[in-house]
C-alpha cells in the first residue's frame, strides 16, 4: 500500500511528503481509492486511525480551484474538534505548491459573528465548522449551498449524544440531493439510522 497508488496529484503527493506520513493508513487505503468514484461512504473507525486525512486528502484533490464557491463542507460536533480539523487544513493548505490557491475557513460558534459574515462575502472552497454556526450561516445566505458537492460528517456519534443531529439534518437537507456524504463515526448508533436512510443513496460501508 502506497500513497502513489491512488493517482493523486503532484501537489498532494508532495504535501502528504511532507506531512511525514510514508503510507497509507488502513482507513485511509479504503476511502481514499473510493471517494473518487463520488460515492457516499459510512466509514467506522476510531480517533487515532487516520481517518482525517482519509477525507481531507480527497477532498482537497476534487477543489475545483477556478470556482471560487463553496463546494466542500466538514461538519464537526464540537468547536475543539472542527479547530483540530482546521489545524490539519491549515497544514495542508501552507504546505500546497504556490501555484495552488485554496481557501479555507472555520466557522464556528463563539467568535464574532457580524466579522465573520462579513468575511464570507468571499466564499472560501472549503468550510470546516460546527452545526448550529453553520446552518446559521447557511439561512442567513452567508453560506452558498449551489456548489456544495461533498460533506463530510466526522464523530456522528458525539454528533447524537450532544444533540446536534437534527441541526445536521437542517445542513443535510439544505444541500443538492445528488452530492457525496462521507458520515466518520466509531459507532453506527440507532439515532444515526433515519439521516443516513434520507440522505445517502447505496453508501459504501468501510469499518477498520
Ligand atoms: P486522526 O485519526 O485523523 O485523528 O489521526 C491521528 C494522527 O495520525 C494524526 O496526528 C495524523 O497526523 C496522523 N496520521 C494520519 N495519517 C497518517 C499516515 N498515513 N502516516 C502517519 N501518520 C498519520
Amino acid at each position: 500500500k502506497m500513497f502513489n497508488d491512488y493517482a493523486l496529484s503532484e501537489n498532494m503527493l508532495q504535501i502528504i511528503h511532507q506531512l511525514g506520513f510514508k503510507k497509507p493508513t488502513e482507513i485511509q487505503h479504503e476511502v481514499i481509492p473510493q471517494s473518487f468514484s463520488k460515492r457516499s461512504i459510512i466509514g467506522q473507525s476510531q480517533t487515532g486511525s487516520g481517518k482525517t486525512h482519509a477525507y481531507l486528502i480527497p477532498l482537497f484533490e476534487q477543489i475545483d480551484t477556478t470556482d471560487s464557491s463553496v463546494q466542500k463542507i466538514v461538519i464537526a460536533p464540537t468547536r475543539e474538534l472542527a479547530i483540530q480539523i482546521f489545524d490539519e487544513v491549515k497544514k495542508i493548505i501552507h504546505l500546497a505548491d504556490d501555484q495552488v490557491e485554496w481557501n479555507a475557513r472555520l466557522v464556528i460558534g463563539g467568535t464574532d459573528k457580524s466579522r465573520e459574515l462579513q468575511k464570507m462575502k468571499n466564499q472560501p472552497h472549503l468550510i470546516v465548522g460546527t452545526p448550529g454556526r453553520i446552518l446559521d450561516f447557511m439561512k442567513e445566505q452567508a453560506i452558498k449551498t449551489a456548489s456544495v458537492n461533498t460533506v463530510v460528517l466526522d464523530e456522528a456519534d458525539l454528533t447524537i449524544d450532544l444533540g446536534l443531529i437534527n441541526e445536521v439534518d437542517q445542513i443535510l437537507y439544505r444541500l443538492k440531493e445528488d452530492i457525496q456524504t462521507m458520515i466518520f463515526s466509531a459507532t453506527i448508533p440507532k439515532g444515526l439510522q433515519p439521516l443516513l436512510k434520507r440522505y445517502l443513496n447505496h453508501p459504501l460501508h468501510i469499518e477498520v
